[in-house]
């Protein structure tokens, strides 16, 4: 969780889409793109416009990974890339995400990201330019707005709603519209048609479009997600992956034959050297059923059994029958009496409001509550506690059927919040790539057990082989830069 609060993503996201589809004109026209004639329901000054509010959302609380050089390496890129299609003017942005996630997503209008996890698995530059292609193809087909007509913009109010709809309580706090733009996924032809703009923006930027086909390979090799990541994986919004490869051999096959500049492998190992990889615990972890977030300094026990997903906006726990979930957020109130009121003042709400009380030392106030949801009556639990110059808020609830038999493990979990001292727990460090040259001519295996030797490795063999794009067994040749973790 990020010190942002949920409330800014959320409560301006219902509004966003609904106002910008029906506000304007609909209407058919023939895209340069794709040089078909396509019905939108929605102008091109439109979707920039829904883009650049979703790219605002995106970047308040999601949050991008702090290394400017990476983001301006990337941003190099990229920014040739769409100035050179079809659509030059849109306002392109590139940049890349703080997610362990191996994927990359395209808002309408021109905004792309990377997650800092796919860029760990790319050999080299063109790879990268490769993917960013395929993104721009997906903004210049216009892609998305075909899909967002399709989606159900959810008013979530204070996030109660997420006992509707097992999807929604993956991405609850994610839920605001700009957030559901990262949540696409296109269809078959959609996919296709963005391979070949991407091999064909390659192509032009001077880049071997042989690379897309590495990356479709370890893309395919990355297991599609189930484990309440933030993020849904590459495979979740670009489905469709098989025959992928072969179509975008195809596409390779009707260019212009030409010379490639080089791969630009080194340069862009030198820039992800030593970038975090995998899920940063300084943004929360649970250990031994505690809940430590490092940054924030705080520790919560949530109940035994449930699952935790930790998200950048809010740490949600969800029963083991899904139909409980208690919820840890930033209040976006400044004192414990105007969140209550914000909370109550809720149409949907109900209850007496709260009480005070201290829990752990820290001034708090509980009180209990009543909510109408789309799926029924809820009840539930709800603190407010005041820590570090923030109103933390915390909500339990469940079916009011089944309140009865959580109510006291939730209000147990309610009342550990407790400041976070322990300075194990807060001094904990994310993994890291490490580039390092061989130095002579091995198996990737040998180099492995080498380079680990004396100290138990962080991450699997069969792990370091898919981000470099190798076997078990694969010749490294002496000289070859590789990456680990360390
Ligand atoms: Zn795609």
């Amino acid at each position: 969780m990020k010190n942002n609060a949920i409330a800014r993503g959320v409560r301006t996201a219902g509004a966003l889409v609904v106002v910008a589809l029906f506000s304007g004109l609909a209407g058919c026209m023939t895209n340069p793109t794709t040089g078909e004639r396509q019905f939108n329901l929605m102008s091109m000054d439109q979707e920039i416009q829904i883009g650049r509010e979703a790219d605002t959302q995106i970047s308040d609380t999601m949050g991008l990974y702090p290394d400017e050089a990476l983001q301006d390496y990337v941003s190099g890129i990229g920014l040739p890339m769409g100035a050179n299609s079809e659509w030059p003017d849109l306002p392109w942005t590139f940049r890349v995400i703080d997610e362990a996630t191996v994927n990359a997503f395209a808002l309408p209008g021109g905004h792309i990201y990377v997650t800092r996890g796919i860029l760990a698995h790319f050999n080299n530059e063109a790879q990268l330019a490769g993917v960013l292609g395929h993104e721009i193809g997906h903004v210049t087909a216009r892609h998305a707005s075909n899909r967002i007509s399709k989606m159900q913009v959810a008013q979530l109010g204070v996030g109660l709603a997420v006992l509707v709809d097992p999807e929604l309580q993956r991405i609850a706090p994610l839920a605001g519209a700009g957030m559901q733009l990262l949540f696409l996924s296109f269809s078959r032809g959609d996919e296709n048609e963005s391979d070949e703009l991407g091999v064909r923006y390659m192509a032009d930027a001077g880049y071997d479009p042989e690379a897309l086909i590495g990356v479709m390979e370890t893309l395919r090799r990355v297991s599609a997600s189930g484990d309440g990541t933030r993020l849904p994986e590459w495979q979740a919004t670009h489905p469709y992956p098989e025959n992928r490869k072969e179509n975008i051999r195809e596409h390779i096959r009707d260019l212009e034959p030409q010379e490639y500049r080089s791969d630009g492998r080194d340069e862009f190992l030198d820039r992800i050297d030593g970038i975090v990889y995998g899920e940063d615990p300084r943004q929360g972890y649970s250990r031994d059923g505690v809940f430590y977030h490092p940054e924030l300094r705080f520790s919560l026990h949530f109940p035994e059994s449930w699952a935790v997903i930790n998200q950048r906006q809010a740490v949600i726990a969800v029963s083991e029958q899904r139909d409980a979930a208690l919820q840890l957020s930033i209040s976006s109130e400044t004192s414990i009496d105007a969140a209550a009121d914000q909370m109550y003042g809720v149409e949907q709400i109900t209850g007496e409001g709260i009480t005070g009380t201290r829990i752990n030392g820290l001034t708090a106030g509980i009180g209990t509550f009543g909510a109408q949801s789309e799926a029924g009556r809820l009840e539930g639990s709800v603190a407010f506690i005041e820590y570090d110059q923030k109103i933390y808020q915390l909500i339990g609830y469940s079916e009011a059927e089944s309140w009865p038999t959580y109510r006291e493990t939730v209000n147990a979990s309610l009342r550990s919040f407790a400041a976070l001292t322990d300075r194990d727990a807060i001094d904990v460090e994310p993994m890291r790539l490490d580039v390092i040259g061989v130095d002579r001519t091995v198996t990737l295996r040998r180099f492995y057990e080498t380079y680990y030797e004396g100290s138990t490795p962080p991450v699997s063999i069969e792990q370091i082989a898919l981000i470099n794009q190798l076997e078990l067994e694969s010749r490294v040749n002496a000289g070859t830069r590789v990456k680990m973790v360390r």
